[in-house]
């Protein structure tokens, strides 16, 4: 009953997702039909949705590793039987983490591990993270603000995996294995036709789609909104999404998968249509709208990821890297252009000032390049360093999005440190 008001309150918007991730610390399962539960735990962890067969239970998904243990004691609550099959929506570690613990279950029990069916890219992810762990780690620390963190590597790849759809019959009950492209290359949704119950995995997160991340690999927006519709066809009655709340009912699963599509869509088709033109990327940058009143919606909010990082994302995926500034095709040291712009200026001293004043008229854009030219000139100042400080937190105070918020605090922490503070 009290998860039945928070919903209401999280689908009007007069709750936040934080509100979500304490009620359901630990770890509470969401009974979304008959011989089916989902268990979550925190908004940031992916949600395990367990589904009875006679022949032993289906997963979608493993929660990660710190939260595998109490994910699994909730489905013991409700089911004691083996688990038959694990599917991975995707290579994520909050999503595949905790497969170690359910491994370790069935040899406690001595009975089979579970077999692992995901998409064919999973594996080629999982390679992918052990060749990059270092930089995997830097990223993730930043983004999640986890000093000396180290991506963990290594998670039981999948023993089957299919390239566009796969159906599989386990114990009677029929699941429909569907590939997309999204926030991953790797992404699997899964439709029980039977029931009309829909597990999106991260194509639906409560939140603007994660489909421009500064730091990570590339993402779909395009094929995300296709898929998206696609899910939008198939007419749901119930909607699990990767993390937050089940949805129920035909109305609002197919709103938010409808309103999720037309986000992106107009995303990628501005982008698309100011490229054909010419543009160039600073004219994408400054020439998209995003739509406000989907970014209004409470489970489109951009809290997580921007939208303007998905026009770049969209701008990477079409165009490559370059962004059409001739200068930035084989750029100078940045330690060279600072100083040169410095001396210009006056001296690294009145670059900062200029910054500070910028910022201080609501300027922020402009006041972080200047900022980070009189920093690049006199790194060593302490001045300069408090002043690019309280400029980066000025631009980070502008900022909706954990990953804007994020990556500019690594920098402003830096300042911080240099300055003395
Ligand atoms: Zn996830």
């Amino acid at each position: 009953m009290a998860q039945d008001r928070l919903f209401e309150q999280l689908w009007d918007g007069s709750a936040p997702m934080e509100a979500w991730t304490a009620a359901v610390a630990e770890g509470v399962g969401t009974v979304v039909a008959d011989g089916i539960l989902t268990v979550h735990s925190t908004y940031f962890c992916g949600s395990v949705t367990a589904i009875r067969t006679s022949e032993g239970l289906v997963l979608i998904d493993t929660a990660n590793a710190a939260l595998a243990a109490q994910t699994l004691a909730a489905i013991r609550r409700w089911d004691d039987s083996a688990v038959h099959t694990v599917i991975y929506t995707h290579g994520h570690i909050d999503h595949t983490g905790g497969m170690a613990a359910l491994d370790a279950e069935a040899a406690a029990r001595g009975v089979p591990r579970p077999r692992i069916v995901a998409h064919r890219d999973v594996r080629r992810r999982m390679e992918r993270y052990k060749a990059t762990q270092g930089f995997v780690s830097v990223v993730q620390g930043q983004q999640f603000n986890y000093p000396d963190y180290t991506y963990p590597v290594g998670q039981r790849q999948p023993d089957e995996v299919y390239d566009e759809a796969m159906v599989l019959t386990i114990g009677g009950e029929r699941l429909e294995l569907f590939h997309g492209r999204g926030e991953t290359d790797d992404a699997t949704f899964v439709w029980l036709p039977g029931r009309r119950v829909l597990a999106s995995g991260d194509f639906v997160i409560w939140m603007f789609p994660n489909a421009g991340n500064p730091r990570k690999v590339q993402r779909y927006a395009a094929e995300w909104a296709a898929t998206l519709r696609r899910m939008r066809a198939l007419g749901p009655e119930v909607l699990i999404p990767g993390h937050g709340p089940v949805i129920f009912g035909a109305g609002r699963a197919g709103q938010v998968l409808e309103e999720g599509a037309a986000l992106l869509e107009s995303l990628v088709a501005q982008t698309l249509a100011l490229m054909n033109r010419g543009c160039t990327l600073d004219e994408v940058l400054h020439g998209v709208t995003a739509p406000a009143g989907l970014l209004e919606r409470p489970w489109l909010r951009p809290q997580y990821d921007d939208p303007e990082f998905v026009v770049r994302a969209v701008w990477h995926l079409n165009g490559g890297w370059f962004d059409g500034d001739a200068a930035h095709l084989k750029p100078a040291p940045t330690a060279e252009l600072a100083a040169e712009i410095a001396a210009l200026a006056g001296g690294a001293g009145l670059l900062a000032a200029r910054a500070a004043a910028l910022a201080a008229e609501g300027r922020t854009r402009l006041a972080a390049h200047l900022a980070e030219f009189a920093a690049g000139a006199a790194p060593g100042d302490r001045a300069v360093q408090a002043a690019r400080a309280a400029v980066l937190e000025a631009c980070m105070a502008r900022e909706t999005s954990l990953m804007g918020r994020a990556f500019l605090s690594v920098y402003q922490r830096d300042a911080k440190a240099r300055a003395g503070e």
